[in-house]
């Protein structure tokens, strides 16, 4: 057994554990990470493979945290920030078989043929529609009274599927888009909200904070590479085995079985856990299972994420971020990506990559379905509405029984759980994506927060 000390334990080197650990590490702090994958970086991971560059979990992320503005400059020596081909801003969302595209501007909203025309004289009455009053109300609700009915099936709907591969209709506004909930509740209106939030003073920071998405040049392993780069060699176990945490009278010991077999002990002053709600009820035996229940019991979505890789593209021109499928649509995707027009090297120049996304809550049994059957649905679905009928020239298939978690109406419980257990057990951190938001710019937000507070 060989004993060590240190000031933090994390637990799960994903974006947010290998953020925090260098945020601390970069403050003086001495850090062990532990990760039970033989890689870090999580559900972020890139692979190569005959002229294709491509992503097997998130595809890119949005600028919306100074956070995240924050950890690319910090680590710019060894990764880019990527934005996408000013050609390839387009979203689309698929209406009655075809891809009509969708804008944010006002002009466009009134102009699209997605909304009806009732709904587009309700979203030019927006700014003077009275605010919600319920606190749980669900952005389908949330959108159906500000907005109308159509706004919902056609831009919210879609939207939801492409974030959360989630309901709208589960989904608390406050917990999963606590930035719409706030522009109605601080402002009264989305629109009023928007025009007066861009006229605020702001930081040089803020100012670079935006809706625009990025990825690393090279793919986002180039980001996890960076951070990984940027920590200790000493503090990273990864392959660790029969991980448990013990709380002793001042602080905690953990204790595990390294990738050789040698078993450590670590004593430190705080602990931190960045891997979600499934395996807590294991690592963390001294806290009462009743207590750990509602994070342990959180929903996730189940996504199946397939990759296309075409040498040479003969379908429908890609001139476009990607394209969304409304579920009143009735189709078997949930969205396409297109990563090659985004950014630059990611396909054979001629050809083409797309991400395509499948499953999500309202259709969770399609993670249940052979590689077969998922090439032949998703081939159709390319067929109809990208007109291209070749075989692609790479295809992969994964699955993610616990992609991404749901904000509904069990995350009150689930927040509350939460402070309970960090108010009863001082220095016990139980953070990565049940709390805070999903998206890569919240984990870094968080990572980046609690290292503030653990210092
Ligand atoms: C398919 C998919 C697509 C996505 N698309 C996007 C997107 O386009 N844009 C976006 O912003 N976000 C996207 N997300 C969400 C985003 O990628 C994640 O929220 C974020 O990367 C999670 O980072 P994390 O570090 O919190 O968790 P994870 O990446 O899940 O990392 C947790 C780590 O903990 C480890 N671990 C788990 N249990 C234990 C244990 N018991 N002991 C030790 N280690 C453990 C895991 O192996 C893992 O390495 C997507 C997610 C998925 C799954």
């Amino acid at each position: 057994m060989t004993d060590k000390k240190v000031d933090i334990v994390v637990i799960g080197a994903g974006l947010t554990g290998l953020t925090l650990a260098f945020y601390l590490e970069k403050a003086g702090k001495k850090v062990i990470l532990l990760e039970k994958n033989e890689r870090v970086g999580g559900v972020i991971h890139t692979e190569e493979e005959d002229g294709f560059v491509y992503e097997k979990g998130p595809n890119t992320g949005v600028i919306s945290s100074e956070a995240i503005v924050q950890l690319f400059d910090d680590l710019k020596e060894k990764c880019e920030l990527v934005t996408p081909k000013p050609q390839a801003k387009e979203r689309w969302i698929l209406k009655n078989g075809k891809w009509e595209p969708i804008s944010s501007g006002l002009i466009q909203a009134i102009t699209t043929p997605l909304f009806r025309w009732r709904d587009k004289v309700k979203i030019l009455g927006e700014p003077w529609r009275k605010k919600g009053t319920n606190p749980d109300e669900s952005l389908a609700e949330l959108v159906k009274r500000r907005m109308g009915k159509s706004f919902l099936d056609y831009a919210v709907d879609p939207f939801i599927s492409g974030i959360y591969a989630g309901d709208a209709t589960k989904l608390i506004t406050r917990y999963a888009m606590p930035k719409l909930y706030n522009l109605e509740q601080n402002y009264g209106s989305f629109v009023k909200g928007s025009i007066k939030k861009k006229k605020e003073s702001k930081t040089a920071l803020q100012k670079r904070v935006s809706r625009e998405i990025f990825s690393a040049k090279g793919g986002l392993n180039k980001l996890i590479s960076a951070l990984e780069q940027s920590i200790s060699d000493d503090a990273i176990f990864c392959g660790c085995q029969q991980i448990k945490v013990k709380k002793e009278e001042l602080g905690f010991t953990t204790e595990f079985h390294s990738r050789e077999g040698e078993q450590f002990r670590v004593s430190s002053s705080s602990v931190v856990t960045t891997f979600g709600g499934k395996g807590l009820l294991d690592i963390l035996p001294f806290v009462q299972k009743k207590c750990l229940n509602p994070v342990a019991n959180i929903t996730y979505a189940k996504v199946v994420q397939v990759v296309l890789g075409y040498k040479k593209w003969n379908g429908k021109k890609i001139n476009a971020f990607g394209g969304l499928v409304p579920s009143v649509e009735k189709r078997n995707i949930l969205g396409v990506l297109f990563p090659g027009a985004l950014f630059d090297g990611r396909n054979p120049e001629q050809g083409a990559i797309l991400s395509v996304f499948v499953g999500g809550v309202k259709k969770p049994e399609m993670i249940e379905k052979s590689d077969d059957e998922i090439r032949s649905m998703v081939l159709d679905e390319i067929s109809s509405t990208l007109e291209s009928e070749d075989q692609p020239d790479l295809f992969k298939v994964f699955r993610y029984e616990n992609a991404i978690p749901q904000y509904d109406i069990t995350t009150k419980e689930r927040y509350e759980a939460i402070s309970q257990i960090e108010n009863e057990f001082e220095g016990l951190f139980l953070s990565g994506n049940i709390k805070d938001g999903i998206g890569m710019a919240d984990r870094v937000k968080q990572a980046r927060e609690l290292s503030d507070r653990l210092l």
